[in-house]
């Protein structure tokens, strides 16, 4: 193995996928400015909401402009906070060398950073202007892995459609570039750790229920039509071009 892929495997699920797929988030990390300050043991609000590719308007009709907003301002914006805050308060522990209260402080990283950073990949996994099915190498992994396009939609919309409460649905890849799909329950349970996350679909109630109230099944219908397919092969490219 080499000392590349080790490292890349050695480090935490969240930042290994941030990083691997970071170049296909090019505008959205543009925001995202390194923490200067004085005190190394401190950390200033780093992490930042990203604009989304579209207008407020540029998934209708699947997904309306009230939730979209809501959702992007609202609920993803929660997320970023609490991260920022979360990584604060352990900066503060380690400051003081008092670590009482650590294992709360880490979960909430855990829980708020998964957030910030599928809600990121969740943006980019949608645009308005989708084709229908993935193209070229995409294609052909899907076929390969799971059968054929057909198959696979099957068992990634079954993953969706029963996720229990709160969570998500995930396209990955492993680093050997084999896709798998896993459900997520809130942001960081249920998932393993040597994938990337390729395509995010959001399940929480929050993504669809002005339009859709309980039928989830429904926005999962819907969301199918605005999958980008494009975007979703360049990050899985990227992903191999790391091997
Ligand atoms: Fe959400």
């Amino acid at each position: 193995m080499s000392t590349n892929r080790r490292n890349f495997l050695q480090s935490s699920a969240i930042m290994t996928a941030a990083a691997a797929i970071g170049s296909s988030f090019t505008n959205l990390k543009a925001e995202e400015q390194p923490a200067h300050s004085d005190t190394p043991n401190t950390v200033k609000a780093i992490h930042q909401l990203p604009v989304l590719p579209y207008s407020i308007d540029g998934l209708e009709p699947y997904i309306d402009s009230k939730t979209l907003e809501i959702h992007h301002d609202k609920h993803h914006a929660a997320y970023v906070a609490g991260l920022n805050k979360a990584e604060d308060e352990i900066a503060k522990a380690r400051a003081k060398n008092d670590y009482s209260i650590l294992d709360y402080w880490t979960k909430k990283a855990s829980f708020h950073g998964a957030g910030h950073f599928l809600h990121s990949l969740y943006w980019v996994s949608m645009t308005p202007k989708s084709g229908s099915k993935p193209q070229d190498v995409l294609m052909k992994k899907i076929s390969e892995d799971f059968g054929n396009f057909d198959t696979f939609k099957n068992q990634f919309t079954a993953a969706a459609k029963s996720v229990e409460g709160s969570g998500w649905a995930l396209l990955t890849s492993n680093f050997e570039g084999k896709l798998q799909i896993f459900q997520v329950e809130k942001h960081e349970n249920l998932t393993t750790w040597n994938v990337v996350p390729i395509i995010a679909c959001d399940v929480w109630e929050h993504a669809y229920y002005l339009k859709y109230q309980n039928k989830r099944p429904d926005y999962i219908l819907a969301w199918w039509n605005i999958v980008d397919w494009e975007s979703a092969e360049k990050r899985y490219l990227d992903l191999m071009a790391k091997k």
